[in-house]
């Protein structure tokens, strides 16, 4: 498609949009009385209409059943969470059986690695991609102590090459093979919070099992975003926060995919709770574990309801479109948003690179822009007249027009916002 930087073309697109109409399902902040241009989605999605009124019938629930509402309300809370399965299996690409949903990220993905990341001498490396997500640095570098091993020596970090801003696959997998036998897990982030690169987590997943390694990701940044394919890929296991881009609420409930061929094992070490036994003998406290035969075997606590409400509410809005459909829109708003800003790039004399990969097979919602000069300016001056982005030293803003709610008038205005902040 022939782009131009014009409202005119910017509300044709707008009108062709099938997402058109999914923009007022969510609330959006005012700047100077205007809704914002949203473009951190990828941090913090905006709110669906529907969350309050699904927190309202718990709340009502609540109060009108108190203990009773764990069987008798309208969603009973003891099996509350099962409802997320479904919904999560289609966007992860998975069984509904390898979903469950429970506390959040990063405690997910320790207890996860409390069933795959379990060394011996001769196998005990992680690796990882060079500065990944800081949470994922300190929790695999305290996995690491927690087992008696120097992180230094135990985590084998991917590197760029000098002067790229992306990691190659070959590169990637050639660390895999020289690590080779002493690679007991490989744990990665699906799209890189940074650039936005997306890896090919399929060649990599087949190329970690090749050598004997566990693989998993975390999908913090892909969960909502891109396509995946969990299951087919063989994955191992993976988590993700539900509130970047599937708009569930601060701090909320984390999805988990653990792989079917690990269920019903008991060679698999996991750390267990009531939440994770047969629920129909659940409530006649038994002494011993019998694991659920599915991903809610790792379930530890009675479930976050007031946490998983928003959540659930926001995934009828995925069920209603599909992912199929988002992607579309969203490699079709990325594609305008990189336009526009090599427009304005090339009317400004160069004043910053977007460091996120061309081809839309490797990128997601994300484009990363290096400002060169002064860039935190740019970022104020931004955020003073209604455009939310986020700002990552040195010199990086992060723009992710989400599909379900920008528009392309959006990135109209917000081309003309830039320009206007660079020059003045
Ligand atoms: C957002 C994000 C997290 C956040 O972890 P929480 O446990 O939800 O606070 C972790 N890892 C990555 C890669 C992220 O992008």
């Amino acid at each position: 498609m022939q782009f131009e930087n014009t409202r005119e073309f910017a509300q044709k697109l707008d009108e062709q949009d099938f997402l058109q109409s999914y923009r007022k399902e969510f609330l959006f902040p005012k700047v100077n009385d205007k809704d914002v241009i949203y473009f951190t989605g990828n941090s913090l999605g905006l709110q669906p209409k529907k969350a309050k009124q699904f927190v309202d019938e718990v709340m009502n629930d609540w109060a009108s059943l108190a203990v009773e509402g764990h069987f008798h309300a309208n969603k009973p809370w003891w099996d509350y969470h099962e409802r997320l399965a479904a919904p999560l299996s289609k966007i992860v690409g998975a069984k509904p059986s390898e979903i469950t949903v429970m506390n959040t990220l990063t405690v997910n993905l320790h207890l996860l690695m409390a069933s795959f990341y379990r060394p011996t001498a001769k196998r005990y490396k992680i690796i990882c991609e060079e500065k990944a997500f800081p949470s994922d640095q300190y929790m695999l570098q305290s996995q690491v102590r927690f087992h008696g091993y120097d992180p230094q020596d135990a985590i084998v970090e991917i590197k760029k090459r000098k002067g790229e801003h992306n990691f190659r696959t070959e590169d990637i997998v050639k660390t895999i093979n020289e690590v080779g036998e002493e690679c007991a897990l490989i744990l990665m982030g699906g799209v890189n919070y940074y650039t936005g690169q997306v890896f090919d987590m399929k060649t990599i997943t087949a190329e970690g099992h090749k050598i004997g390694s566990f693989v998993g990701w975390d999908l913090a940044h892909a969960a909502g975003n891109i396509k995946l394919n969990l299951h087919d890929w063989d994955v191992d296991f993976a988590s993700w926060c539900s509130y970047k881009y599937m708009n569930s609420g601060p701090g909320n409930a984390s999805g988990c995919y653990i792989h079917e061929r690990f269920h019903n094992r008991k060679d698999i070490p996991r750390f267990e709770g009531w939440w994770g036994t047969e629920k129909e003998s659940r409530f006649l406290m038994k002494p011993t574990f019998e694991p659920m035969d599915n991903a809610d075997a790792w379930q530890l606590s009675n479930a976050p309801i007031l946490s998983l409400a928003p959540y659930l509410a926001s995934l009828t809005l995925f069920e209603e479109v599909g992912m199929d459909v988002l992607v579309e829109k969203r490699n079709l708003i990325v594609s305008y948003l990189e336009f526009i800003l090599k427009e304005i790039d090339a009317q400004v004399d160069s004043a910053f690179e977007i460091i996120t990969p061309s081809n839309p097979e490797e990128r997601g919602t994300q484009l990363s822009v290096f400002l060169h000069g002064e860039g935190k300016k740019i970022f104020d001056y931004l955020m003073d007249n209604g455009v939310i982005t986020d700002w990552r030293e040195p010199n990086v803003i992060r723009l992710a027009p989400a599909p379900f709610y920008c528009s392309f008038e959006d990135m109209f205005n917000f081309g003309q916002i830039l320009k206007q902040g660079i020059k003045s």
